[in-house]
């Protein structure tokens, strides 16, 4: 066991904590929102871990998703006929800087952390994952083996999943796919869904001074709120997972009118849906247009985005034989690139080392404890992945 004291130099870092350092000082951050640097996207990244995967034997392509924000694919074939396929996939961004506490690009080592952007969410992961294939793919085992394993760094997973989309829509069939998450080493195997809904009621305007002559579209609005809040929630609460629990809607951002003299003549309601993977938002929209034409409501619904529930089945024959090398099963609250493979037909799952909590924090991190085991860990997984 290394002693990751605070007097450590960065010599005696391991190779996967060099190489998350590495990472860690290449900006990547996603140009969604407000980005905190002045050259936010992936292109660097994606190049270092091209070359990285290129000098372990890899065949490498980019693929260029957005302007400047390509995917990096590597693929390690065997030199035995494949008969099983493996993704490894975590994602290249990382969010926003602004704010932060620590320096983000420095990946600062001390008191057996490394500090940054994206240590822990998720070039921790990722490095973890480079440095066991590296070691892996050299092996007879592998060479032997029959399996053939991708790895996938994906751009935009913090906003869009651009990356993850592109390669789902291209990529073969994978037996199972890993996406690289700081899950504590656990198989999250299931999340909700998560759509964003948009209600919009008409109006007229005139003079508020004559409020009568005219209809008001944020009145118009009360009925529709007690109908989410009271009778759509209850409805949508009978679908219910054992693990992730009920799906639920909430009202979050409501916006009308244009005058403080003018009656409005229209009212706009976002409201976030969290589903369980027995619904579509599409029946959940049938449901919603049902009630409102039976209660007379006259508002307009429609999605504005919808990320997919995971829901990969515990008890799948590749998820039993990495299971004993992690620390068991999990669902989570959080939505990743899983989802988009899973929604592919692709058996897919999040695990790696390190923690959400330390994730899109001011003082980002990985304990360096946890970075190795993530090595050893996917290591294993990878020798049990062998057909
Ligand atoms: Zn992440």
């Amino acid at each position: 066991m290394q002693n990751y004291g605070k007097r450590m130099t960065i010599s005696d870092l391991t190779p996967t904590a060099k190489l998350l350092r590495q990472l860690v000082r290449i900006p990547s951050v996603n140009p969604h929102g407000n980005p905190g640097v002045a050259n936010p996207g992936e292109r660097a990244c994606a190049e270092f871990v091209g070359k990285f995967l290129r000098r372990a034997g890899a065949d490498v392509e980019l693929q260029e998703v957005r302007p400047g924000r390509p995917n990096v694919i590597g693929v390690f074939k065997p030199k035995a006929p494949v008969k099983r396929r493996l993704l490894l996939a975590p994602h290249t961004d990382t969010v926003s800087v602004a704010g932060m506490t620590v320096d983000p690009f420095v990946a600062t080592v001390s008191g057996g952390k490394l500090h940054g952007r994206g240590a822990s969410d998720t070039k921790g992961p990722m490095a973890a994952m480079l440095q066991a294939l590296r070691e892996f793919t050299v092996s007879g085992a592998f060479k032997n083996g029959g399996l053939e394993i991708t790895f996938a760094g994906l751009m935009s997973e913090e906003a869009y999943n651009h990356g993850a989309f592109a390669w789902a829509e291209k990529c073969p069939r994978y037996d199972l796919a890993i996406i690289g998450e700081p899950t504590q080493w656990q198989i999250v195997h299931a999340h909700k869904g998560c759509a964003w809904l948009a209600f919009t009621t008409k109006g007229r305007a005139v003079h508020a001074s004559t409020p009568a002559d005219g209809e008001n579209a944020i009145y118009a609005m009360t009925p529709l709120l007690a109908y989410v809040e009271k009778k759509l929630m209850k409805k949508l609460a009978k679908f219910s997972h054992p693990q992730l629990g009920a799906t639920s809607i909430a009202a979050t951002t409501i916006s009308g009118g244009a005058k403080d003299n003018i009656i409005p003549d229209t009212c706009e309601m976002h409201a976030d849906l969290r589903y369980t993977p027995d619904l579509t938002v599409s029946a959940v929209l049938a449901l919603i247009r049902a009630d409102l034409k039976k209660l007379r409501i006259p508002a307009i619904v429609s999605v504005n985005s919808d990320n997919h529930p995971l829901h990969t089945a515990a008890d799948h024959e590749l998820i039993q034989k990495i299971r004993p090398h992690t620390n068991g099963l999990a669902t989570a609250p959080w939505f990743c690139d899983a989802a988009i493979f899973g929604a592919h037909g692709i058996p897919a799952v999040a695990l790696g080392p390190g923690s959400i909590a330390q994730a899109h924090t001011a003082d980002e991190f990985i304990k360096l404890g946890d970075l190795e085991k993530g090595r050893e860990g996917y290591l294993k997984i990878l020798r049990a992945l062998l057909p």
